[in-house]
C-alpha cells in the first residue's frame, strides 16, 4: 500500500535529479525526488577528496538552462574545485526553491510496475512507499563506489576512505603513512595534495593512465564578464561539438604529416589542457593503433621528462591501452610527485594485491604497513547503480538480470519492457563521454517533451520496443568497434569489476548525430516506442 501517490518519482539529487525536478514543475507534474545523499550533488557531494575539481572548464560545465542563472554566478578558476562545484549546486537548489520536494538520506530500494494501473511502486529504505505514473533515473553513471575485491578490507585497524565517501570534515594526514590504490582519475587528482601533507605514501598502481597537465589558473579579471557577454555561442559551439567541448577539429592523420608537424601539434594540444585536445589532434587518433601510438609516445616522452628515476617513469609510462580509450586524467603535479623522496610506487601489475591485513595491505610479494589506506578504486560506472535497485518492469522482469550480458536501452534513454521509466544519461547515450552537464540537459528537454506528449495525446504509458531497443543496441555496438576503445580494459566496458559484462557501454557517434537522432524519434510520434492510451 503506497503511503502517497504522484506524477513522477525521481531518483537522485545531482545535476540531473535537480533539473529534471525544475522542468517536472514547469510541466505542472506533482514529484518526489529520492536522493541517498545527506544534501544535494550527487558526484560533487560525495567525491569531496583532496584536489577534486573538474576536468571540463566551469564555464561550459555548468548549467545552461537559465540566462539569469548564467549571469549570476562567477567563477573563480578554470577548473574549479569540488568546494565552488557544490556551492554552485547549493545556488541551484536554493534559487529555484528545488530542495522541498526532495527527501534527503533515503535510498530507493526497490520499484515494481503495475501493468494494470500503468504506475510504479518505489520503496525506500526508510519504509516509504511513494506511487508514481513516471519513474525518472537520475542515479548518476559514477556513483556507485567499487572497492578492490581482495578480502579483509573491514579488518584494517587504521583509518581508510573511498575516494567517493569522503569525511565532510576532511582527513588530516599530517605525519601518517598513507597508502592510495588506484590511478585513475581520482587517484590522479589527489596524490599530489595527499602527498605534501602525508608523512610518507605509497601509491599502488595496476594500471598507468594517460594524465595530461591541466594548467589551471584561477579567471584572469575580465574573463567572467566576457564569457557572460558570449554564453549563448559558447554554449551554441558547444551543443555542434562531439563532446560539448568546443575543440579545433582536426585535418589530417597523424600518420600523414611528417615528425616535426607532428610533434608541433602535439605540443600546441598539450599546451591546452583540456581532456581530449590531445585525442583530438589528428582525426585517426581513435581508430588507427599506429596512429595512437604517435600520440601515446609523445605522451610517455613528457612522462619521462619530469620523472627522474627511469624505473618509476617506465612503471607510470601506459603501454597496455591505446591512448583516450581509458578516460584521460587532468592534472596539477601529478607526475612531479614521483620525483619526492616520501613517495612511493608499487607496481600490482607484478605483485598484485592479495588482501587488507590488520595493519596494512599485502600483495604477492610482501606486507606493507600504513596508517590510512584511501580507496581511488572507482566505481561500477553506467549500470551499478541502476542495477542494484530492485527493478521490476512487465511481467516482474528485474532490471538487472535483463543487463547480465550487458545494459540494454533504446537511446539510454528508455527500457524495452520498463513503461513510463526514463534514465537520465543511461548507457547507450553519450554521456561519459562528453561534458555530462549538457548530455543531462538534453536528456532532460527530451524526457519532460515526451512527458508532455503524452498528456497532450492522452496516453497513459509509453515503453521502448523490443525491436527499437535491439537495433539500437546494435548501433551502439557497431560504432563503439569501429574504435580503439573496446581495446581497452576500461570502466566504459567494464573491465573495472570483477563478473561483469565486457561491453562498451556510451554511445561513440558524438553529441549532434545523438541529439538529432534523438529529435527525430520524438518529430516522428516516439518512433520506437509502443504507446498505450488512457
Ligand atoms: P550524480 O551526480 O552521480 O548523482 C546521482 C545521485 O543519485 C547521487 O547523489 C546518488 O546518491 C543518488 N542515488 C543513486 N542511487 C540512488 C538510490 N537508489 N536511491 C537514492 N538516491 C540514489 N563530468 C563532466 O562532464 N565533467 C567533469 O569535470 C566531471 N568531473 C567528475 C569528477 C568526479 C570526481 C566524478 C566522480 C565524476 C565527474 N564527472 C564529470 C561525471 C559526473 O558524475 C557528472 O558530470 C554529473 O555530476 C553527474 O550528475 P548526475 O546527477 O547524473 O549523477
Ligand atoms: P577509475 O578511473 O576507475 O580508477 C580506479 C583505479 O583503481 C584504477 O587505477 C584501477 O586500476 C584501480 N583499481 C580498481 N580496482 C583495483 C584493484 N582491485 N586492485 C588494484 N587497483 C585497482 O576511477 P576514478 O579515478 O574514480 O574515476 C572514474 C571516473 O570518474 C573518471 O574516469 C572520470 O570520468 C570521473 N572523474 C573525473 C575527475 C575529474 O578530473 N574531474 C576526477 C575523478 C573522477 P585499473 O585501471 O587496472 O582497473
Amino acid at each position: 500500500m503506497a503511503d502517497e501517490t504522484v506524477d513522477a518519482v525521481v531518483v537522485g539529487a545531482g545535476l540531473a535529479g535537480l533539473y529534471m525536478l525544475h522542468r517536472l514543475r514547469e510541466l505542472g507534474l506533482r514529484s518526489r525526488v529520492f536522493e541517498a545523499g545527506g544534501d544535494v550533488g550527487g558526484t560533487w557531494y560525495w567525491n569531496r577528496y583532496p584536489g577534486a575539481r573538474c576536468d571540463v572548464e566551469s564555464v561550459l560545465y555548468s548549467y545552461s538552462f537559465s540566462p539569469e542563472l548564467e549571469q549570476e554566478w562567477d567563477w573563480t578558476e578554470r577548473y574549479a574545485t569540488q568546494p565552488e562545484i557544490l556551492r554552485y549546486v547549493n545556488h541551484v537548489a536554493d534559487r529555484f526553491d528545488l530542495r522541498k520536494d526532495i527527501t534527503f538520506s533515503t535510498r530507493v530500494t526497490s520499484m515494481e510496475y503495475d501493468e494494470d494501473d500503468a504506475s510504479w511502486t518505489v520503496a525506500t529504505d526508510t519504509g516509504e512507499v511513494v506511487r508514481a505514473r513516471f519513474c525518472i533515473m537520475a542515479t548518476g553513471c559514477l556513483s556507485y563506489p567499487k572497492y578492490p575485491e581482495v578480502p579483509g578490507r573491514d579488518r584494517f585497524e587504521g583509518e581508510s576512505y573511498h575516494t567517493s565517501r569522503w569525511p565532510h570534515d576532511g582527513v588530516d594526514f599530517t605525519g601518517r603513512r598513507v597508502a592510495v590504490i588506484g590511478t585513475g582519475s581520482s587517484g590522479v587528482q589527489s596524490i599530489p595534495l595527499i602527498a605534501e601533507q602525508a608523512g610518507d605514501l605509497t601509491v599502488f598502481q595496476r594500471t598507468p593512465n594517460f594524465s595530461y597537465p591541466a594548467h589551471n589558473a584561477a579567471l584572469a579579471p575580465g574573463v567572467m564578464d566576457a564569457t557572460k557577454a558570449s554564453y549563448p555561442a559558447l554554449r551554441d559551439a558547444a551543443r555542434d561539438s562531439r563532446a560539448g567541448i568546443p575543440l579545433d577539429l582536426p585535418e589530417h592523420s597523424a600518420l600523414e604529416v611528417d615528425d616535426e608537424v607532428r610533434r608541433a601539434t602535439y605540443e600546441k594540444r598539450w599546451g591546452l589542457g583540456t581532456l581530449f585536445g590531445v585525442t583530438a589532434a589528428f582525426t585517426d587518433l581513435l581508430l588507427d593503433r599506429a596512429a595512437n601510438e604517435t600520440a601515446a609516445e609523445f605522451v610517455r616522452a613528457k612522462i619521462r621528462d619530469v620523472v627522474d628515476d627511469p624505473d618509476v617513469a617506465d612503471l607510470l609510462c601506459p603501454t597496455d591501452h591505446p591512448l583516450g580509450t581509458k578516460r584521460p586524467c587532468l592534472d596539477t603535479n601529478y607526475y612531479a610527485t614521483y620525483n619526492r623522496p616520501d613517495v612511493h610506487l608499487v607496481d600490482l601489475r607484478a605483485t598484485p594485491l592479495v588482501e587488507i591485513t590488520p595493519k596494512g595491505l599485502r600483495t604477492t610479494e610482501c606486507e606493507y604497513e600504513f596508517d590510512t589506506i584511501v580507496y581511488a578504486t572507482g566505481f561500477d560506472a553506467m549500470t551499478g547503480a541502476l542495477t542494484h535497485i530492485d527493478i521490476r518492469g512487465v511481467g516482474g522482469q528485474s532490471l538487472e538480470k535483463k543487463w547480465e550480458a550487458g545494459p540494454r536501452t533504446y537511446l539510454g534513454l528508455a527500457v524495452a519492457g520498463f513503461p513510463n521509466l526514463f534514465t537520465i544519461t543511461g548507457p547507450g547515450s553519450p554521456s561519459v563521454l562528453s561534458n555530462m552537464i549538457l548530455s543531462i540537459e538534453q536528456h532532460v528537454d527530451w524526457i519532460a517533451r515526451c512527458l508532455q506528449y503524452l498528456d497532450d495525446h492522452g496516453l497513459r504509458s509509453i515503453e521502448a520496443s523490443e525491436a527499437a531497443e535491439d537495433g539500437w543496441v546494435e548501433h551502439v555496438h557497431q560504432v563503439g568497434e569501429f574504435t580503439l576503445y573496446p581495446l581497452a580494459n576500461s570502466w566504459y566496458m567494464g573491465a573495472n569489476v570483477e563478473g561483469k559484462a565486457r561491453v562498451f557501454m556510451p554511445y561513440i557517434g558524438g553529441l549532434p548525430a545523438y541529439r538529432e537522432r534523438c529529435d527525430d524519434v520524438a518529430a516522428h510520434g516516439y518512433e520506437g516506442f509502443e504507446v498505450e492510451t488512457c
